[in-house]
């Protein structure tokens, strides 16, 4: 059971050894071969600190194109802290990924920065959803071409009242792309985002 054999690229499997990771945790090993292989929704059951971040990170960074700069991948996390390591994470899982941009986007710093660094072009951008439908609503972002986005902490972000912009974000985002929701707690409102947004998803739970 290696990194190897869940079918990650040369770049991706570079970095592993270069962070030392030896074997897959228990997210990552039932999460990437599906995300990897099939164009599906996914829902996760999964608390944090389970290696969460790589079992949605490897698959994206493996799937995106790094010749084009379009942003194809969103993922929304509740707070800033988590946004700014989740965007730490994924820079270091992609380091030897080629033309590799990754944006943060949190509430607290300057917007004018964060739409300059936005301009550039960014594969994949981390925001919480606050600032993010702000920047959607003046234009400083355009996320009507992502295939790929990601629901972190769903419960914590609709604890903290992200529901209305969550909707609104996703609204600008094309019916077509795959959702991957990781939650560590299953209420009903998840669920309802979840039947909401969501087509026909694996399921998994660790
Ligand atoms: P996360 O749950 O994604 O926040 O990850 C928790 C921590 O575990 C992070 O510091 C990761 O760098 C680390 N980590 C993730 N996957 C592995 C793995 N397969 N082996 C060792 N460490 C890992």
């Amino acid at each position: 059971n290696t990194f190897q054999d869940l079918g990650l690229n040369h770049d991706l499997i570079q970095a592993i050894n270069d962070m030392g990771f030896v074997t897959p945790s228990d997210v990552q090993a039932q999460a990437i071969p599906i995300l990897l292989n099939q164009d599906t929704d996914l829902v996760a059951l999964a608390q944090t600190g389970t290696g969460k971040t790589a079992a949605f990170g490897f698959p994206m960074l493996q799937k995106i194109q790094m010749d084009s700069r379009t942003t194809q991948g969103l993922i929304l996390s509740p707070t800033r802290e988590l946004c700014l390591q989740i965007t730490n994470e994924l820079k270091q899982y992609g380091k030897h990924c080629k033309g590799l941009h990754v944006v943060a986007i949190y509430g607290g710093a300057s917007i004018t920065e964060q739409a300059k660094e936005v301009k550039k072009g960014a594969q994949i951008i981390v925001a919480t959803p606050g600032r993010m439908k702000d920047m959607i609503s003046r234009r400083l972002v355009d996320i009507s071409k992502i295939e790929y986005a990601v629901l972190d902490e769903a419960d914590e972000m609709l604890n903290m009242g992200f529901y209305e912009d969550i909707t609104d974000i996703l609204s600008h985002t094309p019916q077509e792309k795959n959702t991957w929701l990781f939650s560590a707690t299953m209420p009903k409102e998840v669920a309802t985002i979840a039947k909401k947004f969501m087509y026909q998803p694996v399921e998994i739970t660790v």
